[in-house]
């Protein structure tokens, strides 16, 4: 069967589609499968409350499979919790399943020797811990959820109209270009998610991949491919430039063994020779923000991004919501250390990332190997037509 039905660079940067493939399947791929379950990189601090700045809450935070299952007690790391003891206040459940009970038992302190600098792409307010929960995100894998219909139409309607420029045009300069296909090979992921972990039947829980569903909402669009790739390797990029920090990162949640094991598997990761001899740079930031203009147009760009890191709270269902704020962080954290530090804005600023950016952007990279990995193997079963990029 023929394996690889895109060929030549991926647009805008210095990779070949098959190379892609071969480095994910080899080394990308297992690397952050295994990174992704330590302790450190599973939980995610999040405030999951629906208060969307733009409209009402429109009656969509209820569906069924829309419910996160925060960490249950036992399985939260020591050292994130309050020395004090639990009351029966913070626990709170959520369907009543009792492995959804939320412990908001948050130590202040968890996150501490990270620094709190504020991410100018995001909109989110790190330090807010109040409000803020801890979420074992493999206990609530991106998967098909039910949630469709005017409510999600809405939110991507705003995320690409609104926000992102309407491509393609010819107007649009190169960094538009970029930002919209960001968001796209985002959206295409989320569509490869719920694709590849569907509820087939409703009667019998019976949960497997919807090929036709794949087929409709990505493979046949050849551009929504191109995308994909597209935006794994430009956070492929943001992670290997950010090596020195990500390789000298504490990688604290008191289990030594998994901890060690966290800052080895992202060694092997940023240094993998594979990776160094096939795709070095696989996306080139230095030729963005040139000419008279580059400022203004980083700070507009900025402030798009913004908005649309704001519509996340917008997202009315839970599941959707924490994966949707998650991976655009990890995207606001990826455009941060490629385009906010050591650039000529700010020469003399070295690069500072929250813990919850780091986990954002491992998880987000994850996300995008996986949706690489399942269009690249589902693209070869399937019939050829309308599917080469
Ligand atoms: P949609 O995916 O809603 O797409 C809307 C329109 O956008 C399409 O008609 C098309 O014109 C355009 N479009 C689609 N894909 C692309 C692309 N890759 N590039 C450019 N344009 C495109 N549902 C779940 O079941 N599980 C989840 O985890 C989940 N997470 C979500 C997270 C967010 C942030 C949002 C906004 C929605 C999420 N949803 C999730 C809902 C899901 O994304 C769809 O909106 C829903 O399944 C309805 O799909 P649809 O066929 O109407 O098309």
């Amino acid at each position: 069967k023929d394996k690889h039905k895109y060929s030549g660079i991926v647009e805008d940067c210095c990779c070949e589609y098959e190379m892609v493939d071969h480095l994910n399947e080899d080394v990308l791929h297992p690397l952050l499968q295994d990174l992704v379950k330590t302790p450190f990189f599973r939980y995610f601090k999040v405030k999951l409350w629906c208060d969307c700045p733009f409209w009402p809450d429109d009656g969509m935070c209820r569906l069924r499979d829309c419910s996160v299952c925060e960490c249950p007690e036992n399985e939260f790391p020591e050292t994130f919790k309050r020395p004090s003891v639990l009351s029966a206040d913070d626990l709170m459940c959520q369907e009543g399943k009792p492995e959804a009970a939320v412990d908001r038992t948050l130590d202040r302190n968890a996150f501490t020797g990270w620094p709190e600098t504020d991410n100018p792409w995001t909109s989110d307010d790190e330090t807010d811990n109040a409000e803020m929960t801890y979420v074992n995100l493999l206990l609530n894998p991106e998967r098909y959820t039910g949630y469709t219909g005017p409510s999600a139409r809405r939110i991507w309607d705003a995320v690409y109209s609104e926000n992102c420029p309407k491509y393609p045009s010819e107007d649009l300069c190169q960094e538009e270009k970029i930002l919209y296909k960001l968001i796209s090979g985002l959206h295409s992921s989320i569509s490869v998610h719920i694709a590849a972990d569907y509820l087939l039947d409703e009667a019998s829980s019976l949960w497997g991949p919807n090929l036709k569903l794949l087929n409709d909402r990505v493979l046949q669009y050849p551009d929504r491919v191109r995308n994909l790739y597209f935006t794994f390797l430009f956070v492929l990029r943001a992670v290997t430039k950010a090596a020195d920090y990500l390789e000298h990162a504490e990688y604290n949640t008191g289990n030594s063994n998994e901890d060690l094991k966290a800052q080895s598997l992202m060694r092997q990761l940023l240094y993998d020779p594979k990776l160094q001899a096939a795709c070095p740079v696989p996306f080139d930031e230095a030729k963005l923000w040139k000419g008279q203009s580059g400022p203004e147009l980083k700070l507009k760009i900025q402030k798009q991004f913004r908005n649309i890191s704001a519509l996340m709270d917008c997202v009315g269902c839970e599941k959707c919501r924490l994966w949707g704020k998650l991976q655009v962080l990890g995207l606001g954290t990826a455009l941060k250390i490629l385009f906010s530090v050591n650039g000529q804005e700010h020469p003399n600023h070295h690069l500072q990332l929250q813990r919850n950016e780091v986990i954002a952007l491992m998880n987000l990279l994850n996300r995008l190997s996986e949706s690489v990995k399942f269009v690249h193997e589902m693209a070869a079963e399937m019939p050829a037509g309308g599917q080469t990029a």
